[in-house]
């Protein structure tokens, strides 16, 4: 079978990246078991850095982009999908080292699908996506490690208008933790705080790493800015505080010391969704399912054509949007 599509395809020429739409055939796409009809997929910063060619996330073209994507299975040499069936894929490389959601069509392993959560729709599961689904891994990192809304403090949320940041506020505030959102953006404040966020903080605040301690304020924070910020977290951690570090939106960096770790015993968890096993996945789906609140997900999510995307991909890399960019592939 080899029906026609269309799909964003990036080339690559004189180390130049370019980006066209094209008509492609499902005999086009690469091997793999479940043969998917994508209807959404979203805008993550990962997908920006690919769209403008950068971090050498991509080594071959000519290449699909798109890091994550639901929609309809076609076909399946897997028993474990049939026809019909609703599917979400985020992370395992898709859309960077695989062909990825930003084409009407995709193939991939069976391995790296999850049957689309009961009490979401296709749309509300990529509102959430990539950036949502890591902003829940990081809130069980969190409960892991004890911290809970019981104790006395508050969850700081950095990068916070972005879309890890936003789900991670509406997430947190939905389970009863006060919540601090960090965030550059004085256009963004009244919005954080619909999502539920008690204090806001300017994130120029949070960028001093002269001292190794200053004086304690959180019970946790999620992070997706990374370097200066997060090693300024860091020292502004309650005793025995939990950090769960996302990303790197200000930079890959961390130039801090140990001290917070050896004087207040402070610790510092790693989030990856891309590598996340299935069970954890299952997991964080039901709970996004469960615990979002919907109304606050509608207002953190824009919808754009995926003929349009290319610019926003640039606006992603320079931090102005606001929460979650939804990608209408059909
Ligand atoms: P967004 O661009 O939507 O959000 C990032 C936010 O960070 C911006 O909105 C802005 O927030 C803040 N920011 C941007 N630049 C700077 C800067 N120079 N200094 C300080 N703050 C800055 O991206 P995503 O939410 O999609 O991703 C956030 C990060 O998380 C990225 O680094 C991404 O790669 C990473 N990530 C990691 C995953 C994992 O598995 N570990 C999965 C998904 C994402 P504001 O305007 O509020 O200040």
């Amino acid at each position: 079978m080899s029906d026609a599509f269309r799909a964003l395809v990036l080339d690559q020429n004189d180390k130049k990246v370019t980006a066209e739409f094209r008509n492609l055939t499902t005999d086009d796409l690469p091997d793999g078991d479940v043969l998917v009809r994508v209807k959404w997929s979203t805008l993550n910063y990962k997908d920006g850095m690919i769209l403008n060619g950068l971090g050498r996330l991509v080594r071959t073209y000519p290449h699909v982009p798109g890091v994550d994507f639901s929609g309809e299975v076609v076909s399946s040499s897997e028993a474990r999908y049939k026809p019909g069936d609703e599917v979400v894929l985020t992370g395992w490389r898709v859309g960077e080292a695989h062909w990825g959601g930003y084409g009407q069509m995709a193939r991939v392993k069976a391995d790296w699908l999850v049957p689309l959560p009961e009490g979401l729709d296709a749309a509300q599961a990529m509102s959430i996506g990539t950036a949502g689904f890591t902003s829940m891994l990081a809130v069980m990192a969190l409960e892991e490690q004890g911290i809970s809304p019981k104790q006395d403090g508050e969850v700081l949320v950095t990068g916070a208008a972005g879309g890890v940041g936003s789900v991670a506020v509406s997430i947190l505030s939905a389970l009863g933790y006060r919540v601090a959102a960090s965030t550059g953006r004085a256009e963004t404040h009244a919005y954080l705080r619909d999502l539920g966020a008690t204090t806001i903080i300017d994130r120029n605040e949070l960028t001093d790493t002269s001292k190794p301690l200053l004086a304690e304020r959180w019970i946790g924070a999620i992070d997706s800015v990374g370097s200066t910020t997060l090693a300024h977290v860091l020292s502004e951690m309650k005793y025995h505080g939990v950090v769960a570090a996302c990303g790197l939106a200000g930079g890959a960096d961390l130039p801090g010391t140990v001290i917070p770790f050896l004087l207040r015993g402070v610790r510092l968890i790693g989030i990856d969704s891309v590598m996340c096993p299935y069970a954890t996945r299952i997991r964080a789906w039901e709970r996004l399912a469960k615990e979002l609140p919907i109304d606050q997900l509608n207002a953190a999510t824009t919808k754009v054509a995926l003929r349009d995307v290319m610019p926003w991909g640039e606006k992603i890399l320079k931090g102005q949007i606001k929460g979650r960019l939804l990608i209408d592939v059909q």
